[in-house]
């Protein structure tokens, strides 16, 4: 029996298991001094003035729409074709998340789409750089500063994604075109940390205020001080999205190794898109051709050209998971989902683009550790079923 392969893994090696058994042999497994470290490390990697860890991404989009004023009756703006969590953290500050249709090739969101939706009530702007794809910020942030929108970047997708500006590559994260920028450590992303998210921001006001949502909403400074060493303030409503120490010790070493994470994706990447242009009629391939761009690689997404194939979408995923191929879909619409369609009341037929990146889409594997013999194997079986799925 062959196992099956996964579409993303995570990739453990002896230097993160050694971080981690050291922090568990020593007095901090929690608020201890690894958090900050990894918070300096990203700072460092990202290019950005600051940054906040937290327990997951999904937390790290809540605190940033929370800092950044998200409330009752607000209107943010972000893609459909995403994980939910990124409309999520608009609903959990009471406010409505609003769909913009995608690019059909980038499938970010489209920019001409983002116009239309704005309204008297859209206070921010959460482009997804989906798939590890630079969406173009510069645009959103014209957007953004036409109307007095604040942008936060869903780049979960995306650590080490780079787009050039005014001649210079500047990472995803810097935060040179944005307020906020979201990063998660969950198993299938980039890097690490169990699990896991980040903010990264320019603003010293945002830094403190995620500072204080992530614990509690607690203040401790020099006005605090005056009253006794034991005494703190809580000054708003806060929640415990702390990040344990362990985690963050092997967030570091998880960094360290970016680089050769992303050439390793890049090359994994770069053998598919290869061997897939020769089944054009059957596969369309992901877009990475704007010189201005570097993408990422998160994903790996294949689109099924339904006319030239006897069997559907559904037959042919049975048959390459049967063959231990762990396709996936990323995403579906997160307007199709039963909640969101019962609170959002949105129209489906408004995004035609995500309606039909959704019939086609099939991730494929696509990870660090991913072998040279087991993409070979992921190549065969993928040639295999189309051949026998063609019209
Ligand atoms: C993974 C992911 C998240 C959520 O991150 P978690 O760490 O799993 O909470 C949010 N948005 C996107 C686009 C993601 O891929």
């Amino acid at each position: 029996m062959t196992r099956l392969i996964p579409y993303g893994h995570q990739s453990i090696r002896n230097d993160d298991v050694k971080a981690v058994v050291e922090v568990l042999r020593s007095d901090f497994l929690t608020q201890g001094p690894q958090a900050k470290k990894f918070e300096d490390a990203i700072c460092k990697y990202t290019g950005a003035k600051y940054a906040v860890v937290v327990s997951s991404g999904t937390a790290a989009l809540h605190i940033a729409a929370l800092a950044a004023g998200i409330k009752k009756g607000d209107e943010v703006i972000t893609s459909p074709i995403t994980f939910a969590a990124s409309a999520n953290c608009v609903l959990y500050c009471g406010g409505k998340p609003v769909f913009a249709d995608i690019q059909p090739d980038t499938i970010n969101i489209n920019p001409e789409e983002i116009k239309k939706q704005v309204t008297k009530k859209t206070r921010a702007i959460i482009p997804v750089h989906f798939a590890g794809y630079p969406c173009n910020l510069q645009e959103i942030r014209h957007i953004a500063k036409r109307y007095h929108l604040i942008v936060i970047e869903d780049a979960c997708h995306a650590l080490g994604a780079e787009y050039k500006s005014n001649g210079k590559w500047l990472k995803v994260g810097s935060c040179k075109h944005s307020d906020m920028t979201v990063f998660s450590f969950h198993p299938v992303k980039h890097i690490t940390t169990g699990e896991g998210g980040a903010i990264t921001t320019n603003s010293r006001r945002l830094y403190e205020k995620l500072k204080a949502l992530k614990n509690h909403g607690m203040y401790k400074d020099s006005v605090t001080a005056q009253k006794g060493p034991w005494y703190y303030e809580i000054r708003e409503l806060g929640f415990n999205y702390r990040i344990t120490d362990f985690q963050c010790a092997l967030g570091i070493t998880q960094l360290n190794k970016i680089n050769g994470f992303l050439k390793r994706r890049g090359e994994l990447a770069g053998r598919y898109n290869r061997t897939f242009s020769d089944l054009a009629d059957y596969v369309g391939l992901p877009h990475c051709n704007d010189k201005n761009k570097k993408h990422a690689w998160h994903l790996y997404v294949l689109r099924l050209k339904s006319k030239n194939l006897r069997q559907n979408k559904k037959r042919i995923f049975e048959k390459l998971r049967a063959r231990n191929v762990g396709v996936q879909v990323h995403y579906i619409p997160v307007f199709y989902h039963p909640y969101h369609k019962r609170t959002l009341r949105c129209n489906a037929m408004n995004f035609p683009n995500s309606i039909r990146y959704y019939k086609e889409a099939m991730s494929i594997p696509l990870y660090e550790c991913l072998s040279n013999t087991q993409q070979e194997k992921v190549i065969k079986t993928i040639k295999a079923v189309l051949k026998d799925s063609r019209k």
